[in-house]
Order: C-alpha cells, then sequence, then structure tokens
C-alpha cells in the first residue's frame, strides 16, 4: 500500500517520478478503495484549452497506451503518480469552484488515461457535478467499454483523442488495437453525448491524407462532435523520455509547418467538420 501524499499544482509539462513505488501495475489495477483514493501525476488550476471556460485539469496516472510522441510518458505507471484522497481533490476544486462556475468553465480529468482509475474518477466527476461545475475527460477513449451510462452522466464533454483512423498506424503510434476507440465514439453519438475529437498532427506519421480523410469522413456525420482539435506535435515532451530512458523516435521530428496545420483543419472542414 502506498503512503498517502499531497495533491500538488503543477503542470503537465512537470516530470514525476517515482512517488509510490509500491503501486501495482497499471495493466491489471483493482480500485480496492471503491474510488476514495488513486494516483495523481499534478493539477492545473486555470487552462483555457482542455473544455469551455476557464478549467481546472487534473491530470491521473496510468496508460495502456505508449504513444509513440507521448508528451507526458511519467503518466503511463501508477507507480510514478501520488497516492492521494479523492476527498482532497475535492475540497481542492470546491476552493475554485465559485470562480470556475463564474467563468463558465470547470473540471477536465485528463491523463495518462482517466478510465485506468475509473471508480476514482467517477467519485471526482459527480462531486464536481454537486458543485455546480462543467465536467469533461480526455481520453483515447480505448477503454471506453468500461465507463457505463452512470459513470458517463457525470461527463459533460468527452474530449477524444483519436489517433489514426487506420488500424495499422494506430497500431504503430500506440502499440493498440483502434476498434475499441471508434466503438467508444460510435456509443457516444448514440446517446449524444457532446464531443472534441482531438487529432495529434505529427510530420511523417500521422499526416498522411488519407489517414486525416478516414478520421474526417468518420467524424462528421456525428452530430455529436461539436469541434474537431488538431494539435501540432511539439517537443516539449521529449526530456521525460530522456529522463525515463525511454526510446524516443520522435528526436528529429519537426512541428507541422503552418500550411500543414491548415490542409489538415481544411480537409476536416471540408467533410463537414467544425474544426480549428
Ligand atoms: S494515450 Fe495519452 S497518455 Fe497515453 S500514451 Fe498516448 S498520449 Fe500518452
Amino acid at each position: 500500500m502506498s503512503a498517502v501524499g499531497t495533491l500538488d499544482v503543477g503542470s503537465r509539462h512537470d516530470l514525476r517520478v517515482g512517488h509510490s513505488p509500491d503501486a501495482p501495475d497499471e495493466g491489471d489495477f483493482q480500485d480496492d478503495s471503491k474510488g476514495a483514493f488513486g494516483y495523481v501525476h499534478s493539477y492545473e488550476s486555470a487552462s483555457r484549452f482542455d473544455g469551455p471556460g476557464l478549467r481546472v485539469v487534473l491530470f491521473v496516472s496510468g496508460c495502456l497506451l505508449r504513444c509513440s510522441y507521448c508528451h507526458n510518458p511519467d503518466t503511463w505507471h501508477l507507480k510514478d503518480g501520488t497516492y492521494i484522497s479523492a476527498r482532497q481533490v475535492i475540497d481542492r476544486l470546491s476552493n475554485f469552484a465559485p470562480a470556475l462556475r463564474s467563468l463558465g468553465g470547470g473540471l477536465t480529468i485528463s491523463g495518462g488515461e482517466v478510465m485506468v482509475q475509473l471508480a476514482f474518477s467517477e467519485r471526482i466527476l459527480a462531486a464536481a457535478k454537486e458543485m455546480g461545475l462543467h465536467t469533461a475527460i480526455e481520453t483515447s477513449g480505448f477503454l471506453g467499454d468500461r465507463a457505463d451510462d452512470e459513470y458517463l452522466s457525470n461527463v459533460d464533454l468527452v474530449l477524444l483523442d483519436i489517433k489514426s483512423s487506420d488500424p495499422e498506424t494506430y497500431r504503430k503510434v500506440t502499440g493498440r488495437e483502434l476498434a475499441p476507440t471508434l466503438r467508444f465514439a460510435e456509443r457516444l453519438a448514440k446517446i449524444g453525448k457532446p464531443v472534441w475529437v482531438r487529432f495529434t498532427l505529427v510530420p511523417g506519421l500521422t499526416d498522411d491524407p488519407a489517414n486525416v480523410e478516414g478520421i474526417a469522413r468518420f467524424v462528421a456525420p456525428m452530430k455529436n462532435v461539436e469541434w474537431v482539435e488538431v494539435q501540432p506535435f511539439h517537443q516539449l515532451g521529449a526530456f521525460k523520455w530522456k529522463a525515463l530512458d525511454l526510446p524516443y523516435q520522435h528526436s528529429n521530428t519537426f512541428a507541422p509547418t503552418p500550411d500543414l496545420m491548415k490542409r489538415v483543419v481544411e480537409q476536416f472542414r471540408q467533410a463537414g467538420c467544425h474544426a480549428r
């Protein structure tokens, strides 16, 4: 059992490692605490990019994907996160709640992958809803089958990362299968849950016009998808790969040029998506 620590304010760009050496492996994590405790990387108190309005963004630990361009590999393992109580998160969030409400914002839980710690994230999302806050999760959708309707009822917006439309490219990027993500997207469309699709544009990896087209055609008919956000690859996470002694494939990958960004956003728009 990991020692209970303190919730640290910080940034997604902070390197956090080895805070809970006794934590279980994220692959076979069983939440014995029913969500009363969980593992977190950090939180940001004022983001304007992770949902509407001003957001508190909580970065939880644990992810089963291994994206080759991941900006936060220090969120992959529960053992790198700090073990804290949900109560601590909820109390901290309540301090921000009046400001978040007045600025039309709320809480976003990102990671890592939020659905690795399903009960923990559900408890926090439900508490945020009780405070009258807008709630969002950012997810790859890979574990979407785990989220029951009750879970989704506490989520106002899903920021769904679709990393590729091509199963082979998806496997190359993440080490996992594409199908669960598409299945989750279809389920969200069926229940009319608001979604912002996020697509990370990595030159030489995800920028193939056919790959973009595949996502655009899949998403365009979905009335619940409010935005497609094209996010440019960057190198801000490269230092983490080095610090963790992980093989990084993108040392020589550049951020997409403005022309490439424009081409891809236009591709989504041409297909009928609201894209930015
Ligand atoms: S899903 Fe997100 S946190 Fe997980 S490896 Fe991919 S980019 Fe990193």
